[in-house]
Parts: C-alpha cells; sequence; structure tokens
C-alpha cells in the first residue's frame, strides 16, 4: 500500500486507533498524521483518540489530538489503526460515516473492516506498517521517525519478543538514523515507572496464584485498589508481561476490575499457548503470545473459563 495514493484529493483525513491506546497505538496514529500534514498540506488532517498517557507528551503534536470526538465529525478518508472499527469507541460513528475508509493494522484476529485495508499479522506493530505505507521517504523527518520509533519499541518490548523480524531492526535502524536521543526515549516512555505503578505491580505479583502445575499464574486488581492507589488503567501497563516471565509459567493472566462483575483481561504466553484463540473465544483478540478481552463475572469464574480453554490447548499439544 501507498498511503498518499490512497488519500490523494480528500479535503478530510480522520485517524484514530483504539481505546485506551497503547504506544504502538499513539505511535502509529502520531507518526501518520505528522506525516499526512506535509504531504497533504491542503488537507484538514485530524486524530481522534482517547487521551494519551503522560509518556507520550514528547511526541510533537500530541496537544493536537481531538480527545472529545462525538462521532458527528465527518471525514471523506479515515484510517482505523492498531486495531479494527469495534475497538474505536466514538470515532466508530465517523468510520461508519466517512466515504473512504483505511484499516492498517497487525492483529492476527482482525480480518480488515476498511474499503482498503493493510493487515500484516506477522508485523512487529502497526508503527512499523505504517513505516513501509510511506513510500516517499524524503517526507520523513526526526518527529514522525520519533513517533514510529516509540511504537516499534513498545509493541516489541524494545526487540525482545518474538515479533521482532529483520525488517523490524532494518526499519528501526532507518528511523535513529533521524538522530532522536533513543536511549532517552526507551527509558522515559517504555522502562520508566511511577511510584504508583511499582507499588501496584508489586502487590499484584504478591497476590498472585500460581496454577495448573506451576503452568499458569493469574493475578487481579479491584476498582478498590484502584482507588486507593488512584491509578488509571495504563498505570497497570507491564504487570502481565512481570507475571509471564516468573520461572515455569507459561501462561499469564492479569485482570482489572472495570465495573461490578466486569474485567479487563490481558494474556500473554510464552509460545505454547495462542492466547489470541483464547481471548477471541471471549471476545476479544491480540496476538499469539498478547491479547486481551473484557469479560464478564466473578473473578473465580472468569478464571475458571479461560483455564478451561488454555488446558484444552495444552492437553492438544501433549
Ligand atoms: P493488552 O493485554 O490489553 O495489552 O493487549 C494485548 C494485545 O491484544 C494488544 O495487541 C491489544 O491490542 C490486543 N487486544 C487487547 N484487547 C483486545 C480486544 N478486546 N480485541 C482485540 N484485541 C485486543
Ligand atoms: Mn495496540
Ligand atoms: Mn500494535
Amino acid at each position: 500500500m501507498n498511503i498518499y495514493n490512497e488519500v490523494k484529493g480528500a479535503a478530510s483525513i480522520g485517524i484514530s486507533g483504539h481505546e485506551r491506546p497503547d504506544g504502538d497505538c499513539v505511535g502509529s496514529v502520531m507518526g501518520l498524521y505528522l506525516y499526512l500534514k506535509k504531504a497533504c498540506p491542503e488537507a484538514r488532517v485530524q486524530v481522534l483518540l482517547e487521551k494519551p498517557a503522560d509518556i507520550f507528551s514528547c511526541i510533537q503534536g500530541i496537544e493536537e489530538i481531538h480527545t472529545n470526538c462525538t462521532g458527528d465529525e465527518v471525514f471523506d478518508v479515515f484510517i482505523a489503526l492498531d486495531a479494527a472499527k469495534d475497538r474505536l469507541g466514538q470515532a466508530k460513528e465517523c468510520f461508519d460515516k466517512a466515504a473512504k475508509t483505511i484499516n492498517i493494522d497487525h492483529h492476527v484476529t482482525n480480518s480488515g473492516c476498511g474499503d482498503v485495508n493493510y493487515i500484516v499479522p506477522g508485523a512487529s506493530s502497526t508503527s512499523e506498517l505504517i513505516y513501509d505505507v510511506i513510500e516517499d521517504k524524503t517526507l520523513l523527518d526526526q518527529e514522525i521517525a520519533k513517533a514510529l520509533y516509540i511504537g516499534i519499541i513498545h509493541d516489541t518490548g524494545v526487540f525482545q519478543y518474538s515479533n521482532t523480524a529483520p525488517s523490524t531492526l532494518r526499519t528501526a535502524a532507518e528511523l535513529i538514523s533521524y538522530g532522536f536521543d533513543f536511549t532517552e526515549l526507551i527509558e522515559k516512555t517504555f522502562y520508566e515507572k511511577t511510584y504508583i505503578q511499582n507499588q501496584i505491580l508489586g502487590r499484584a505479583l504478591l497476590e498472585s496464584i500460581l496454577f495448573m502445575e506451576g503452568k499458569c499464574v493469574v493475578s487481579m486488581v479491584d476498582k478498590k485498589t484502584m482507588n486507593f492507589y488512584r491509578a488509571q488503567p495504563h498505570d497497570l501497563d507491564g504487570i502481565v508481561s512481570q507475571l509471564r516471565v516468573t520461572k515455569g509459567v507459561e501462561c499469564a493472566i492479569f485482570m482489572y476490575q472495570t465495573n461490578t462483575l466486569e474485567y479487563k483481561v490481558s494474556l500473554r504466553s510464552g509460545g505454547s499457548v495462542d492466547v489470541a484463540k483464547v481471548a477471541e473465544f471471549f471476545g476479544g483478540g491480540g496476538h499469539t503470545r498478547a491479547a486481551g478481552a473484557t469479560m464478564r463475572g466473578t473473578f473465580h469464574d472468569i478464571v475458571n473459563n479461560l483455564s478451561d480453554r488454555i488446558a484444552e490447548q495444552m492437553r492438544e499439544k501433549q
């Protein structure tokens, strides 16, 4: 795909990504936004997205994001990144109203919801895909490179996860040639944790439970605890990855309460369990080794339901 050819001539272009935007979502949306503003100076280009976490304030133009989407805005072209339209929140209505829609994503569970789709399930990140669809690399600059680099490091765990491919490292090599301080970027946006984040991580690890003979681990944070620490959902990022690296653990489950009898569930796998399949069964989605869903029921119901699907896969493998 050459994104410029797809949007050429449009007077208005909207860009959005999924709710509770992560680093790849923010990086890909902002990288594409900064590029399209340069490539299509005549067009009205707008980002409609939930407010990103403070760590992303280093990205140029982040304050220009429209965080209060009403769903009434009408665009000639609307682009959904890092998700299918069902995860766009209010912006889904703008997607449905647009004359032309484009979907760029790397989730295996997304079959493409746009008039034009660029879905590459094996790709490290949507940010890497944005680098690919910008054919005219002469318009790239340090700020675009920085945004895309943030997206790649977040979705690969700083080039650690198995989704890191030779193409990912080549793209990253091109991006750092623009000369931003990538060491600081990695520390400030990926590794640095606030005191509250560390406290809640400690608590989640302390209360975690091993099951299925040590092959699975689960932990949960309820609303009361989140209120006590004044924690936001993004303060819980990284907890599930820390649970997953417990020796012997194949599959980690972390959940936090979003409502009465409702939890946001995160799943991580060492590779032997396809957690995208597990999440999809419960209406969510994701990747083979990292997936999520929103589930209803008590903590114990949810763990039981997830365990059944996980155990089934483990039995099949034996
Ligand atoms: P999380 O555990 O929320 O960090 O999500 C892990 C991966 O699964 C990310 O790539 C998410 O974008 C994806 N994911 C999480 N929740 C859902 C969902 N409800 N539907 C589709 N994909 C999801
Ligand atoms: Mn994402
Ligand atoms: Mn992603």
